[in-house]
């Protein structure tokens, strides 16, 4: 899953030095964040935000938590959640929920909005445009006068792969995941 999801995450990559320029930014962000909430960028912090920045993929808490014990890094478990929350709080990371205790992470800064399709059956995450899909937010964000910061459409469902499979027949046929269907985090 995690070639499948790098490949299609490259496609909204950014070059090289506007990519260097977000993480500098991004860096500075999260500081003033944890400053206006009285906390501070402590060095394992600041590890784990340049280790997530560098990775350009929908990654898991743990799979960070291994990149950086093999980069020689030592920061516990524990501290990986709680920055990897103040992150998404701060409004510079995504969290991608595919259950209860399973989430995906990805940065947004310096990357293009967009949307996800995921895949009950492998778990594999689509990432998707549609300028279509964009209009109609901000035309009814208008409308009702609302100012939109950011926006995440979550399709869940069957990817070409598992749509055959026993499991995605019977949770299609039972309608059971319809109120996941268009999940919005
Ligand atoms: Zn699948
Ligand atoms: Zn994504």
């Amino acid at each position: 899953m995690a070639s499948n999801s790098k490949a299609r995450h490259d496609r909204y990559r950014l070059p090289a030095d506007a990519e260097r320029r977000s993480r500098k930014l991004a860096e500075e962000r999260f500081e003033r964040y944890l400053r206006d909430h009285d906390l501070k960028l402590t060095p394992e912090r600041r590890a784990i935000v340049r280790e997530f920045y560098r990775i350009h993929e929908h990654i898991e808490a743990d799979e960070l938590l291994f990149h950086l014990r093999r980069a020689g890094a030592r920061v516990s478990r524990a501290t990986i959640y709680r920055t990897l929350d103040l992150l998404v709080q701060a409004g510079l990371a995504r969290r991608i929920r595919l259950g209860k205790d399973h989430a995906y992470y990805e940065h947004i800064l310096g990357r293009e909005a967009h949307e996800h399709m995921i895949c009950l059956g492998c778990d594999r995450i689509i990432e998707w445009i549609d300028p279509e899909l964009t209009n109609l937010v901000f035309r009814n964000c208008a409308e009702q006068e609302f100012s939109p910061a950011r926006h995440s459409l979550q399709v869940f469902g069957y990817c070409q792969d598992c749509a055959g499979s026993s499991e995605a027949e019977k949770a299609l046929e039972l309608g059971e995941d319809a109120n996941l269907s268009t999940g919005i985090d």
